[in-house]
């Protein structure tokens, strides 16, 4: 995807919110829009707003004073685990320029908040130096270890093993990782070779696998049909999608048991 990516700046008023997702206390979202551009996001859907509905990957909002907000919020916050982030990705391109990452980690680490990440980027890296300690986790998003699967459904996030590498890095330093295969989609990503490769992956860097299904809501179901073309939507959705999950999860359970790799649903 060639498009022009329009980067915005605005300003917050809070910068955590409470989570009611699994294992968060709050969450914190530096940007709104995403440039990862990933087909099968359903955030979209999730921020109800009409521009990213349209444009989603095309659009990224930095909310400038972040950080200060942040610093105004933090003491009247009790401490928790935090998803840094939970609708966009926090280490996409524009955080190369606006480099929220450092000042936000140092100050929730210094106010005894845990950190849990989720990314698909390798510039994750560029703060190895301060994500340490038992207080963060780093998740990375690898549904796939083909590049020419995440060319077509993650256009801008790094390539598998840009992704597979910096996760290495994390686990050598002795940080918990984790790795997050979703969506699982039919025909694509749910193959034997793949489902062996991220087993084998997260044993390798003592990770745990949280695995998730393809949602096609509207939205996402328009955004396949629009940038990859019918046929592939046709391909994805083709048979019983309920069925077809159950049985690649099954296979990523059954050799998570093989290889003592703990495996669990990302939403139960
Ligand atoms: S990286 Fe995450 S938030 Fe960004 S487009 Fe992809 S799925 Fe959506």
């Amino acid at each position: 995807m060639n498009n022009v990516i329009q980067y915005r700046r605005v300003k917050c008023k809070n910068a955590i919110s409470k989570s009611t997702l699994p294992g968060l206390d709050y969450t914190i979202n530096p940007y709104l829009g995403c440039e990862h551009g990933c087909i099968y996001c359903y955030v979209p859907d999730v921020l109800r707003n009409k521009e990213f509905q349209n444009g989603w990957g095309t659009i990224v909002y930095a909310k400038e004073n972040i950080v200060e907000a942040l610093l105004k919020q933090i003491r009247a916050v009790r401490p928790g685990v935090i998803g840094y982030s939970t609708v966009t990705d926090p280490y996409q391109p524009f955080e190369r320029r606006m480099c929220f990452a450092r000042k936000i980690i140092e100050t929730l680490l210094r106010y005894r908040f845990r950190i849990s990440f989720q990314t698909k980027s390798s510039l994750i890296l560029r703060d190895i130096d301060i994500i340490s300690g038992e207080n963060v986790e780093v998740g990375f998003t690898i549904t796939s270890l083909d590049k020419e699967f995440t060319k077509k459904f993650e256009p801008n996030a790094s390539l598998p093993e840009e992704r597979v590498q910096a996760l290495e890095t994390f686990s050598e330093k002795g940080v918990k990782t984790w790795i997050f295969y979703g969506p699982i989609i039919y025909g694509f990503n749910d193959n034997d070779e793949n489902i062996h490769n991220l087993v084998n992956l997260a044993k390798k860097t003592r990770s745990h696998i949280l695995y998730d299904k393809l949602r096609l809501k509207p939205i996402v179901s328009n955004r396949i049909k629009k940038v990859l073309g019918e046929e592939v939507f046709e391909d994805i959705k083709r048979g019983d999608l309920e069925k077809h999950f159950r049985k690649a999860y099954y296979k990523v359970i059954k050799l998570g048991k093989e290889y003592d790799v703990k495996v669990e649903p990302a939403f139960k």
